[in-house]
């Protein structure tokens, strides 16, 4: 019997520079190499001591992408599900501070049986044996590793060094594929290749030397540069691979493998061919890439919050599966989503004219925290229940458009969250009980409603018709709830709580009849969080054919 392929490993590293890529890099190999017929699974390692990403400001480090599990993580990891069309476990991402915690904490319980506790051994080891743990939970061929950061940090340097041992160990299953950038300066008009060249040095100088360099740049790499890296780096001209700037992510597999890059992975690290894989593993992937090509009507989609007044730049990443969901459903519906920003406080100082909203085809309202913009907000939600504009509310989106409808339906002027008045007369959404404990204890960290949890939905109602069944179960973060003391009355109301926990007590989702309104729903979870490219999300794609249908009927 032949003998079973070990285990493999590749690593990515960032050289150069931050911000070129990396995590693209990382989910188009991992989906290269699952697209050849291996079961992969991608890992996170972020250098910083934040034990989780929970803490972190989204406007600043980007989303913070919660798992079923409830850990909350990276958006690279959403980068990662999406990709694969995988659900990932809490081994498939570490931080610096999850990994020195856990060494620390063994510590103090005299785990280490009097020995001097070193970083190189035994955070490390750490490091490994949370690898290892990942690879056994998915029972995977191939792990992709990206290690955040850039070579040159002070930070990586002990996940370079695990990784190093990993290779010193298993020589012929480890690879480290170097994501660099070569800068074509604007005064030169020529591609430099000596920043590269300096990096793949400094990784030398770890004990590292990369197997495969992918070359971001502005262009693409012509043959002498890469027979020059391939020269200067001691690698393989065929391993060096051009990754110019392109349009989509979604197009980095596709443009990877132009280059071959799967196939020569698998050749490096001896892996056979899978006899069983597809001949185009990618066919879906390609389908859904000229979908996003196809797709030429746009569908104008307003998204209504707090967080946009950084720039541009900066909020696109903090509501990233906002966006790619929003994206699936409508290359699903083949029309093209655009987004427009609104930051809700301009409806509050009257820079921005509420009824500036009926010229698109819905409204989002995603999630968020604090005081601020919210009474922008409620007024955004008001004008789309009352001109029947598609309305679409994410966990606080859902909140505000409960108060809302206690506001301006049933009466209760001054009805609120506590999250905004703590001693408001009408506490609509409410802090949860064990909430409460845990904020006056000052444990904010990964305290929250957190994760994956069922919900039932109610036959008839919009929730049950667009997801085709009964039970589901979704992902949350979130403190504060819809207060049951007044589920009864918002339902006199005519105000449908359409989804709730399995025994009764949490509402999950809020909607308004059709009769009323052709799409007015509200989850406390958050849907974007499992919306994949080839998967999208129910009701991500029930608002937006609601939303095609008002542009239809407009014409
Ligand atoms: N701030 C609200 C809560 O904590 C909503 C949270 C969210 O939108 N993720 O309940």
């Amino acid at each position: 019997m032949p003998k079973k392929d070990n285990h493999k490993y590749i690593f990515v590293v960032g050289g150069v520079m931050s911000g070129v890529g990396k995590g693209i890099a990382t989910a188009s190999i991992a989906k290269i190499i699952q697209a050849k017929g291996y079961k992969v699974n991608p890992i996170k390692i972020d250098p910083y001591l934040n034990v989780d990403a929970g803490t972190m400001n989204p406007t600043e480090h980007g989303e913070v992408f919660v798992l079923n599990s409830g850990l909350e993580t990276d958006q690279d990891m959403g980068n990662y599900e999406r990709f694969l069309d995988l659900d990932l476990s809490p081994e498939d991402y570490m931080t610096s501070g999850m990994v020195y915690k856990a060494v620390i904490d063994r510590e103090r319980a005299l785990g280490y049986g009097g020995k001097c506790v070193e970083p190189v051994y035994y955070i490390t080891e750490e490091i490994l044996n949370r690898i290892k743990k990942a690879v056994h939970r998915h029972g995977s061929n191939v792990t992709v590793v990206e290690i955040g950061g850039t070579i040159g940090d002070y930070q990586n340097v002990l996940f370079m060094e695990a990784a190093r041992i990993l290779k010193i160990k298993h020589p012929d299953d480890v690879l480290f594929v170097m994501v660099s950038y070569l800068p074509v300066p604007g005064t030169l008009g020529e591609m430099k290749t000596r920043p590269t060249q300096n990096a793949v040095h400094q990784l030398n100088g770890y004990g590292i030397q990369p197997d495969f360099i992918v070359a971001r740049s502005t262009l693409p790499l012509d043959h002498k540069r890469k027979e020059k890296i391939a020269l200067m780096c001691n690698i393989r001209p065929e391993h060096v691979i051009s990754a110019p700037d392109i349009e989509s992510v979604y197009d980095v597999p596709i443009n990877f493998e132009r280059d071959k890059l799967g196939e020569q992975l698998l050749k490096a690290l001896k892996l056979r061919p899978n006899t069983k894989a597809k001949h185009d593993g990618l066919a879906p992937w390609r389908a859904f890439v000229s979908r996003t090509k196809s797709s030429k009507d746009e569908l104008k989609i307003a998204v209504v919050g707090k967080y946009f007044d950084t720039g541009d730049f900066v909020l696109s990443d903090a509501y990233l599966s906002v966006i790619e969901a929003t994206k699936y459903s409508c290359y699903e519906a083949e029309v093209k989503a655009s987004l427009t920003w609104i930051n809700s406080k301009k409806f509050e100082t009257g820079e921005l004219k509420i009824e500036s909203l009926a010229e698109y085809a819905g409204i989002i309202v995603p999630g968020g925290f604090g005081t601020s913009g919210i009474e922008g907000v409620i007024k955004a939600i008001k004008f789309a229940r009352e001109k029947k504009i598609p309305y679409l509310g994410l966990c606080y989106g859902m909140q505000l458009m409960v108060v809302e409808y206690a506001r301006n339906v049933l009466g209760l002027k001054d009805a609120t969250t506590t999250e905004i008045d703590p001693k408001t007369k009408n506490p609509i959404i409410d802090i949860m009980p064990d909430q409460k404990k845990k904020l006056t204890e000052g444990n904010f960290g990964a305290s929250m409603r957190l994760g994956s949890y069922l919900a039932l939905l109610k036959e008839g109602s919009i929730a049950r018709e667009a997801y085709g069944k009964e039970l589901i179960k979704e992902r949350h973060r979130h403190r504060y709830e819809v207060n049951p003391v007044y589920v009864e009355v918002l339902s006199k109301a005519g105000l449908v709580f359409s989804g709730l926990s399995p025994n009764g007590a949490l509402c999950e989702i809020a909607e308004l009849p059709t009769t009323k309104h052709p799409f007015f729903v509200g989850s406390q979870f958050h849907p974007e969080l499992q919306a994949r490219p080839l998967n999208p999300h129910p009701l991500f794609s029930a608002f937006v054919r609601a939303s095609k249908e008002r542009v239809t009927k407009k014409k």
